[in-house]
């Protein structure tokens, strides 16, 4: 099976609705320069949630094959939950993707595997394809326990979903230690995890989830490092922070082939 490389960039809290229609439009006229081939290499943005509508305005306007997502997602349908999002509010706004669990969810908001879960399933449900995030800090690295501790992380974010369902999911492997760093993990560190992910989701669902499921490096990507980090044959793409806020930059990712 051939997997489509995804390359999806997280704005993160940065720019307002009016910077991000100048960053997708900047983007999909680089893109439009260099023929790009969206079929080979999805292109996918995951702006604040206040830029959503403009974004889908030009996308839709425009019939870019940019596509689109949030940064996060509510595990309930609606009411009293002040500040959540939930997935129909994105499904409305034409949404595909949705990031769940991304490291700094669950350093600043006390986000749990458990709850992740949650989520992805809420975003399944929904029709969305969740980008799930796990990846170790610096001192289990450092230990040596980068491996058991990701794939402790990825049963409990699995554990309520079906091998149908983690077929159609993206997983980004993301160590923290090298997100907003400029400590960009290497190659080898990226296929060593993303290869034993795919090798627990094949124990634990079938040969066909695993070879399915597409797995994100990300932390530090930059046009300098993509090419090398998407030879290896477990890594379907990236999630890019700060270097998917320049147009130009970005735009050299996800044409990492030419
Ligand atoms: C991220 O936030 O998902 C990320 C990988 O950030 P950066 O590319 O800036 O390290």
């Amino acid at each position: 099976m051939t997997r489509t490389p995804i390359m999806a960039g997280n704005w993160k809290m940065n720019l307002d609705h009016l910077e991000a229609a100048h960053l997708v439009q900047s983007l999909a006229w680089n893109l439009t320069d260099v023929e790009h081939d969206y079929e080979a290499v999805e292109v996918v943005v995951v702006p604040p949630f206040t830029d959503i509508r403009t974004v889908q305005t030009l996308i839709e306007g425009d019939n870019l094959k940019i596509r689109y997502g949030a940064q996060d997602v509510s595990t309930h349908d609606e009411g009293a939950y002040t500040g959540e999002v939930s997935t129909s509010m994105l499904t409305k706004l034409g949404c595909s993707y949705v990031v769940v669990g991304h490291s700094e969810r669950r350093e600043y908001h006390g986000e749990t595997n458990e709850l992740v879960g949650r989520k992805a399933k809420k975003a399944l449900d929904a029709g969305l394809t969740p980008i799930m995030c796990c990846g170790e800090a610096l001192e289990v690295r450092k230990a040596g326990e980068h491996v058991s501790f990701v794939l402790a992380q990825i049963d409990a974010m699995l554990a309520g979903l079906s091998g149908e369902e983690v077929a159609k999911s993206v997983i980004a492997y993301e160590p923290i230690w090298a997100i907003g760093t400029g400590e960009v993990a290497t190659p080898e560190d990226a296929q060593e995890v993303c290869g034993a992910i795919r090798g627990r989701i094949a124990e634990l669902y079938d040969e066909g989830a695993a070879e399915a499921v597409r797995i994100q490096y990300g932390g530090s990507v930059k046009s300098s490092n993509v090419r090398d980090i998407m030879a290896k044959p477990d890594v379907d793409g990236a999630l890019v922070g700060g270097a998917s806020l320049k147009a130009d930059e970005f735009t050299k990712i996800v044409t990492f082939t030419k």
